[in-house]
């Protein structure tokens, strides 16, 4: 008999609780995610564009600006945009926006030793359960030390501090500092739109209460029964694909709370 997988927890499954259980309950429990979350044209952007950077790495960083620009239209995601027009446009920015990378590249490979993993999925055995997230690339640098990269496709700038706590952002460096224990790591937040970016380094000891806080987290969310989730209605729900569920609850709890009067 094949011994129960442990359950896994990455930066986006940890963010979904925090930001609302009921939203969790739906996406990871109930799993009905797919009849309600509709493609955005913003994440198709990002897909896309991410997809380029993975080819241009795994190709050696070799290819050409015009190649860049024909690599997106070879890994290009059609999905959620509104019309035509929307599409081209934003095609349009991709593609100046991998010109400008392109420009860039030569500056920021002057420290780069060797890319070592693209788009690749890392784990960590906490116990109870598995933290894993998806790095966009991992680089080793000339003086040693790892770097974690992340590209932001909707972003125009970054800071460090927004870099030190971002919860993504923390989860891969746990993750990195735990696979290579004695080995500097830092993340760096990459804005493709602008070229913008910025780094943090979490010291160990705020590794170690990060790691505390996604402990209580992952747990209380393992012992939590979240079948029995609720949540009144809060700004972020306008923005929310699974609105129109909550607002046939809340109009059900309205009515029965008129009833009880
Ligand atoms: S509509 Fe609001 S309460 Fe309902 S799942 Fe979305 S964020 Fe949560």
């Amino acid at each position: 008999m094949r011994a129960a997988q442990k359950p896994k927890f990455s930066p986006t499954r940890i963010n979904t609780y925090l930001e609302c259980a009921v939203k969790y309950k739906y996406v990871y429990i109930d799993k009905i995610g797919r009849f309600y979350q509709k493609p955005r044209a913003g994440y198709s952007l990002g897909t896309s564009l991410h997809k380029v950077l993975a080819d241009f790495y795994g190709d050696g960083a070799r290819q050409s600006p015009e190649e860049l620009k024909a690599s997106l239209v070879k890994n290009w995601v059609s999905a959620g945009y509104e019309s035509s027009d929307q599409e081209s446009e934003s095609l349009e920015a991709g593609s100046e926006m991998m010109l400008t990378y392109h420009t860039a590249e030569s500056k920021h490979k002057e420290n780069r030793l060797e890319t070592v993993g693209l788009e690749k999925t890392f784990n960590y055995d906490m116990g109870r359960f598995i933290l894993t997230g998806r790095i966009d690339r991992l680089d080793r640098l000339l003086d040693g030390s790892m770097e974690i990269v992340d590209y932001k496709s909707g972003r125009l700038d970054v800071t460090e501090d927004e870099v030190y706590n971002d919860l993504a952002m923390c989860c891969y460096q746990l993750l990195i500092a735990r696979l290579y224990p004695d080995v500097p790591v830092k993340s760096t937040i990459y804005c493709l739109r602008t070229g913008n970016f910025a780094s943090a380094t979490l010291p160990e000891s705020d590794l170690l209460i990060f790691e505390q806080r996604v402990r209580a987290i992952c747990t209380e969310i393992l012992d939590r029964d979240l079948t029995k989730a609720t949540q009144d209605r809060m700004d972020i729900c306008d923005t929310c694909d699974f609105l129109s569920i909550c607002t046939r609850i809340w109009a059900k709890q309205a009515k029965q709370s008129e009833n009880n009067v």
